[in-house]
């Protein structure tokens, strides 16, 4: 088996972090790197010591978004969980300023806005993520180039054996 890339190396790390989520709607995992050097990882969950979704249930809100829908712009209802603190925001909690200078972040899925913008302001200088999120994906990428910030999706990137099952829905 060839080598793997130290690209598909931590996105690796960050699949297996989203292992840890409890939500069933979305399992979101992620890895702090400085140089090749692992310095945090975290996953998308309740705050310790709360009753996370396994255990109290997701807890859905609906909202509308603006959507194109064949050519038009279209409301359409959506929902999602809002019990947990998303991965990017864990990972904020748990690393060090100082840890985070110049770093890189590999993500399982493409920060919403809120996780963006914080990772904006987090000393953060590369964010690498696989899975797309479209919602948030044009405002997401214009502050980035703003920020000047790396911005990449991993293309041709293989989730590892075993782990399928358990982040795909
Ligand atoms: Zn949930
Ligand atoms: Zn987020």
């Amino acid at each position: 088996m060839a080598r793997k890339d130290w690209d598909t190396y931590f996105m690796d790390m960050a699949y297996m972090a989203s292992t840890r989520s409890q939500c069933n709607r979305r399992k979101v995992g992620t890895v702090l790197v400085q140089g090749k050097k692992l310095l945090g990882t975290a996953y998308n969950g309740a705050p310790m010591g709360v009753p996370d979704c396994s255990e109290a249930g997701c807890m859905i809100v609906e909202e509308y978004e603006l959507k194109q829908v064949e050519g038009k712009e279209q409301m359409v209802k959506k929902q999602r969980c809002v019990r947990t603190i998303h991965a990017e925001q864990n990972l904020l909690l748990f690393t060090d300023r100082g840890d985070r200078e110049g770093s890189t972040v590999y993500v399982t899925d493409q920060p919403c806005w809120t996780c963006a913008n914080m990772l904006a302001n987090s000393g953060v200088v590369e964010i690498v993520f696989h899975r797309p999120y479209p919602k948030d994906s044009e405002k997401v990428r214009k502050l980035m180039e703003m920020k000047g910030l790396v911005f990449r999706q991993l293309e041709g990137y293989e989730l590892p054996a075993g782990i399928l099952d358990d982040v795909i829905h």
